[in-house]
């Protein structure tokens, strides 16, 4: 007979890995399923700095997550790999179809992240693995030695843009307003750096080249003048990287729960609208998008999600 799980969280970023902790744990039966990769956007960080006790030698954010991953194994979680692309979630047992099954459980919870936002300029899409690049952690070696951009002025394009000048001969942050959103300690760096350099008050207009990219146009916003950034002839190609903030990955839900800017909206702890289904991390309506907020939420799913079965018996 096909299996009724206590628990199935959807997403195996540190939020989705930190409720299959607590429910394995708690000794429920649980199914972390996950479309892609596990670790979610942290497992695409190189330096966690900020995450208590996660410095270890050699540390990065794939490493650290997949610790969290054996963890949450190790307690009898386990692991499915398939994209969700339709729920019926308002019955006591909850039915997740996806590409390759259907899955079944007595509480869900959803821990689907957010991903890389788009420029949506021209040539964004031609352009994307010849040059540009929404990962630095996985393609900044591929630039050594060449002239790189970085598009956007929060934590992310300060941290990558600070990753890449391992790589690259210079990099500049390329951002919309005259001074960065990225939290202090993170700009101190940022400026006391000398291979980096800043174009304020511009976005990218549009990008250029031949096969690979070798031309970005910028326009700035305050004085509308448009300015073409080439590459030197003896590279033959630039690196734009793109960190513009994130969109929730919550399309599927569509119809299913109340979305906020496509954002779930939960109580302090966890809870939907719907009895039974709970969200965790980057996907919920939030003010701080963190690794640890991300662990911290799947926890709290997580024993909301056994309260919510040990009061049904
Ligand atoms: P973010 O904080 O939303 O910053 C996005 C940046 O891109 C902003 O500077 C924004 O400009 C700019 N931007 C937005 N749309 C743009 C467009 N169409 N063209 C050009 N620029 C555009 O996003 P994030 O840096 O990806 O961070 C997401 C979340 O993860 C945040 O909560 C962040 O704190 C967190 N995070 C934390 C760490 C860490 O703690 N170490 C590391 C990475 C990310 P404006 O400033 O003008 O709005």
């Amino acid at each position: 007979m096909e299996q009724i799980y206590d628990l199935i969280v959807l997403g195996a970023g540190p939020a989705g890995l930190a409720a299959g902790l607590y429910g394995a744990r708690a000794g429920l039966s649980t199914l972390i399923l996950e479309k892609g990769a596990p670790g979610g956007q942290a497992a695409q960080t190189d330096r966690v700095e900020n995450y208590p006790g996660a410095m270890l030698e050699d540390e990065t954010g794939d490493t650290l997550t997949a610790r969290m991953l054996a963890q949450a194994e190790a307690f009898g979680a386990q692991k499915g790999t398939d994209e969700i692309r339709s729920l019926e979630l308002a019955g006591e047992d909850k039915s997740l179809t996806g590409a390759t099954g259907t899955y079944r459980a007595r509480t869900v919870i959803l821990a689907t992240g957010a991903s890389p936002r788009k420029l949506g300029c021209p040539g964004e899409e031609t352009f994307t693995g010849q040059g540009l690049s929404y990962c630095a952690t996985c393609d900044g070696a591929f630039f050594r030695g060449l002239e790189v951009f970085v598009v956007g002025g929060g934590d992310s394009a300060v941290e990558e843009a600070l990753f890449l000048t391992r790589f690259a001969r210079k990099v500049t942050i390329i951002h919309r307003r005259d001074q960065l959103r990225a939290v202090k300690s993170l700009q101190d760096k940022a400026f006391a750096n000398e291979k980096m350099d800043f174009i304020w008050d511009s976005v990218v207009e549009s990008l250029a080249g031949q096969d690979v990219l070798q031309t970005i146009c910028l326009r700035n916003v305050k004085t509308g003048e448009l300015r073409e950034i080439t590459a030197d002839a003896a590279d033959g190609m630039m690196g734009l990287f793109v960190f513009v903030g994130l969109d929730p990955n919550s399309g599927f839900l569509e119809g299913t729960l109340p979305l906020e800017k496509g954002y779930i909206k939960t109580d302090e702890n966890m809870h939907t609208a719907i009895p039974g289904v709970f969200a965790a991390g980057d996907i919920r309506v939030k003010n701080l998008r963190q690794i640890i907020t991300a662990a911290a939420d799947g926890a709290i799913a997580a024993m909301e999600a056994e309260r919510y079965l040990a009061e049904r018996g």
